[in-house]
Order: C-alpha cells, then sequence, then structure tokens
C-alpha cells in the first residue's frame, strides 16, 4: 500500500509499504478521508513528538474509512462498516484513568498511520474508540471528532454555564471550533487573529465581535473596552506561544478563568503578572487531549450537523501531494484542514 513515513524534521516520504497485519482484536480500515491537524503541521516541523510520535515512523491520526478485515476475537465491528476513530485510547487501569482523568494515562496508546490506503487500529482504541459513522456524515465530517472531542473537553473545563463572554485567541480550525461551540452555547464570543480571512471565519461561525492581532493596540485593553472595562469571563488561549499566554490572562475579569489549550514548543517561560493573578483570582487552566466520553459526544455534535467539514476542510489532495500539503501549511497561517484522499 502507499504510505506517508515520518522520517524527520520537515521530512516526509511516500512509500510503498506492507499493508499492517491485524491481531486478533484488532480492524483494518481502508482509509477514505484523513485530515491534516495542527498538531502534524507541529510535528512536521519538528520531527517528532514526545507523547504522540517518534519517527521513523506512518504519519497522520485523524481519519474515518471502511473496515475491510477484523480480528478473530472482534465482535461489534463489521466488515464493510464505515468507522472513525481517535487516535488513542487510555488504558482504564492507571493511577489517573481511575479518577477519571484518562488524558492524562500513564499508558495512553496512540496510533499514527492515517496518510495511508489502510491502518490498523489497535485492540484498546476498537473497544474503547471506534464507532461506525451515521449515514448523513460524510467520511470528513466524521473525521473531525478528534479535534472536537479536545475542543469539547477544553470547553467544559472552562465552567461555561457560569460565564456570558468567552474570548478566544488564535482562529485556526481548533480556535474556530472553540468558536463555534461557545457560540452554540449561547455565549458572546470575542475572536482574535491574525488575518482577515481568519476574523471573516470567526464571524461566519458566531463570534460576536472580532479584533484583529496584527493591529498595533493593545489587545488585552480592546478586549476590556468591549466588556465594559471588565474584561471577559473565559479567555481561550488557542495559540501556543508565551506571548498569546500572556495576552490571555490579562484580558479576563476578576475571578475570571483562562484556558491555556494552545500547546508552547518545549519548556518554554512564560512571564505572569502575580498581582493580577493574585488580587484578581484569576484561575488558570490548561487542557490536553480528550478522553473516550468526549470522543463520543464529539460524534453527537457533529451528527446534530453543529461541527461539519463544510466550516473545517478547505482543501482536498491526493496522498502524495502530502509533502506539498505540510510545507505549505507550515509556511502559511490561516488554512483550514486539508482532507487528505489517499
Ligand atoms: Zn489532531
Ligand atoms: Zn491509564
Amino acid at each position: 500500500m502507499t504510505a506517508a513515513v515520518l522520517y524527520g524534521k520537515e521530512s516526509v516520504q511516500i512509500e510503498t509499504v506492507a499493508v499492517p497485519e491485524i491481531g486478533p482484536d484488532d480492524v483494518l480500515v481502508r482509509v477514505r478521508a484523513a485530515l491534516t491537524c495542527g498538531t502534524d503541521v507541529k510535528v512536521f516541523k519538528r520531527g517528532y513528538h514526545a507523547r504522540m510520535i517518534v519517527p521513523p515512523a506512518l504519519f497522520g491520526h485523524e481519519l474515518a474509512g471502511d473496515v475491510v478485515s477484523v480480528g478473530s476475537s472482534v465482535r461489534d465491528v463489521k466488515v464493510g462498516q464505515r468507522v472513525v476513530s481517535a487516535n488513542s485510547a487510555p488504558c482504564g487501569r492507571c493511577f489517573y484513568c481511575q479518577r477519571d482523568r484518562e488524558n492524562l494515562c500513564e499508558d495512553l496508546l496512540f496510533n499514527n498511520g492515517a496518510y495511508a490506503e489502510y491502518i490498523r487500529i489497535p485492540g484498546r482504541i476498537v473497544r474503547k474508540n471506534l464507532y461506525a459513522i451515521p449515514d448523513h456524515l460524510t467520511y470528513q465530517d466524521a473525521a473531525l471528532i478528534e479535534p472536537l472531542a479536545c475542543v469539547m473537553r477544553g470547553l467544559d473545563d472552562c465552567d461555561p454555564n457560569r460565564a456570558e463572554t468567552v474570548a478566544v485567541i488564535g482562529l485556526g480550525p481548533i480556535g474556530l471550533m472553540f468558536v463555534r461551540l461557545a457560540k452554540v452555547m449561547g455565549k458572546r464570543v470575542i475572536a482574535l487573529g491574525r488575518r482577515q480571512s481568519q476574523l471573516d471565519r470567526a464571524a461566519r461561525m458566531g463570534a460576536t465581535e472580532v479584533l484583529n492581532t496584527s493591529d498595533a493596540i493593545d489587545h488585552a485593553e480592546a478586549v476590556r473596552d468591549l466588556t465594559g472595562g471588565r474584561g471577559v469571563d473565559i479567555a481561550i488561549e488557542a495559540v501556543g506561544t508565551p506571548d498569546t499566554w500572556q495576552l490571555a490572562v490579562r484580558m479576563v475579569r476578576r475571578g475570571g478563568l483562562v484556558n491555556f489549550f494552545g500547546g508552547c514548543p518545549s519548556n518554554a517561560p512564560v512571564n505572569l503578572d502575580t498581582t493580577l493573578l493574585h488580587y484578581n483570582e484569576i484561575t488558570c487552566k490548561a487542557s490536553f487531549h480528550h478522553t473516550p466520553g468526549f470522543i463520543k459526544k464529539a460524534l453527537d455534535v457533529v451528527s446534530r450537523g453543529y461541527v461539519t467539514a463544510r466550516d473545517f476542510v478547505n482543501r482536498e489532495e491526493p496522498l502524495t501531494n502530502l509533502l506539498e500539503v505540510m510545507r505549505h501549511l507550515m509556511s502559511h497561517n490561516g488554512h483550514l484542514k486539508t482532507a487528505i484522499i489517499p
């Protein structure tokens, strides 16, 4: 089969490799759509991801496709079924799993290899994070559930029912998903992004106000001005730079909450104003990854049409063009997802 193999920094090759063999509790899926993700672009730029993928390795993790074979002990999955699967599954037994923090599992099993004709879905993921795709959804719609589950969990972490105003910094696909979900929940959403195209999209997804962060103004001040001088209830950082982490802290109201959703480069330090944190009682949170419960909820949200590929995927490319696609995504910001069709 044809597959993308990650070799390191900015090095991906399209090769002919053996179709993966499956064990008794695994499933083999013919990939029909694999979506690019900001994490893939980061991995491509850096050459690895300590937790998720170490080269040389098959690459790509957001996928949907058709089941072509099932292991001898698999009961609930049938050949021919259209399925979507998450890129990981927790062990269910460790310290964190037993305390309802499966995303922090000590033995989180990651699965890569979506940019390929076929992918093996390991038994643990089959049991915990693989679903049949409802008939009315496309493969691309279904493949959105992995990033969406992370975003839904991130928003849930922010205690959104007690909030009226939400600022979202960074309007890539992740930031835009936050905008959409916060809007669906009836929040007033202030969206901050660098490019006009992103701001236009955010407005279409329901942002009440948009602020261009390339304007030379104090954006925390601008957010305060929009909220009667108070600041927002929740600020979500979806960029992943120390500067935007700092900015997020400065735009919440007293007693507000910041979610540092965007992961920064390894070991990047950040300067936070202790006076502000302490006397304003600001809650700082970070959310990483998803859990089986949120994968299930994400499929439901996609199924209801709140999040669709139409809004988040704007290109289709064959697998053979993956290297160009990655280079393109790396050198330009402001893109939505590309569907790779192997
Ligand atoms: Zn992803
Ligand atoms: Zn665990």
